[in-house]
Parts: structure tokens; sequence; C-alpha cells
């Protein structure tokens, strides 16, 4: 499946209603998301999971949000950290904001909130810091517009570029030429389907050189890209 990486989420919370309200709602909305119910979890899955982000609260049984920090830091863990916390008191967000973390969400938040900062610190925070879509071992940085098969980058001129994206984000879909010469094309081409063919080609040519093929020709249809 091609999807919308979206970036992937540590949610550390003790109390099970909201760890869950919280991964079933980032989840929902495209993240990948590990939780943790302790600080001695939340280290563990930090150091093994690779987050792109922790959300944190700082109250949990066996120490606090930024005792685990502290750890993180200072065992090498850069992850960006967003505390959640019923406290609200002036010294604590100083002291979470000095030992690294990225700020504060307090309690009782709005799920809405929360995917806004999740959203703003990692478009800070990751490299190229944007949207990608995968299909198999193909991915498409849409900000960057980096395109790798696996670890190759892939250098295509910017209308293939475009052609990629279109089928990319219309993964599992058969695309008729009309459709693929409307919408790439669009507004400076008022031309021939054969133009289609000769770009889908290029493209082959350039990205799915190798097994297994991603896009696949659908007889009188018209062009899918699938793993
Ligand atoms: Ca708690």
């Amino acid at each position: 499946m091609t999807r919308v990486e979206r970036g992937r989420l540590l949610v550390v919370e003790d109390e099970p209603s909201i760890r869950e309200l919280l991964c079933a709602s980032l989840r929902f909305a495209g993240f990948t998301v590990a939780s943790a119910a302790t600080g001695g979890e939340a280290l563990d899955a930090a150091r093994t999971g690779a987050p792109d982000l922790v959300l944190l609260d700082v109250m949990l049984p066996d120490r606090d949000g930024f005792e685990v920090v502290r750890r993180l830091r200072s065992s090498g863990v850069r992850v960006p950290v967003l505390y959640l916390t019923a406290r609200d008191g002036a010294d604590d967000r100083v002291t979470g904001l000095t030992i690294g973390g990225d700020g504060y969400i307090t309690k009782p938040f709005s799920l809405e909130e929360v995917i806004a900062r999740v959203t703003a610190v990692l478009r800070r925070t990751r490299p190229g810091g944007s949207e990608q879509l995968t299909c198999g071992e193909l991915s498409l940085d849409v900000e960057s517009h980096v395109v790798r098969r696996g670890a190759r980058v892939v250098e295509l001129s910017p209308t293939e570029f475009r052609l990629l994206h279109y089928l990319m984000r219309n993964s599992g879909r058969v695309l008729s030429k009309a459709q693929i010469l409307d919408q790439v094309w669009a507004h400076d081409f008022d031309g021939d389907i054969g133009v289609v063919e000769s770009y889908i080609s290029y493209l082959r040519r350039k990205v799915d050189g190798t097994e297994p093929r991603l896009i696949h020709t659908v007889r009188g249809l018209g062009y899918m890209i699938r793993p």
C-alpha cells in the first residue's frame, strides 16, 4: 500500500484511557504509533524504536517525564519531545524546556491541538520535514522532490516527477491516459496522448528497472502503480 508517512511517534502515558485515545487518534491521522505506560518502558522504546517524536506524560508511576528526557539525552538520544502535563506551573515549563523538550501540551487537551503541535515539531525537526509517499521500495518526498528506489536516489525531470507523484498519490487505482494527460500536463500542453506513453516509459527506465515491477499497464484502460 502506498501511504502518507507522517512520522513515527512514541506515546508515553500511564493512564490507559488517555493513552489509547491518543494512539488511536494519531494512527487515524496517519502516524505510526508505539506506546509505553512507564518511564522505563519509554526509555526502552525510545532507544530501540527510533521514533521521530515522543509525546511524554510528565507524571509517570516510576519516574517523571523530565527524568526520562534527562536519561535519553545523556545516552545520546536526540529525539524531539512534547510533554503532556496537567501541571501548569511556570517552573515546570522552564525545567521541561531546559532539559530538551520541544514544548508542552496541557491536559485536558484537544486531539486537534495534539496533532497540530506534533505536525509543527516534525516539520521543523524531521530531515526533509515533509510528506513522503511510498510504494514498495520506491519513495517520493513531496517537498524536497527526492525520489529513491531502495537506497538509490533517482534523478527525474520535473515532468517525470509530476507523473510519478500523480501515480503514487493514486496507488492501486487505474489511471487512464486521458486522466494522466489532464493532471500532469494540465495547462501547458494540449496534446497527444502519446506523450503519456513516452513518459511512462522514461519513468519505467529510471525507477522501475528492477523486480518487483511497480508500474503496471492495464490493457485498454491505462496505468497503475502498486507494490
Ligand atoms: Ca500520568
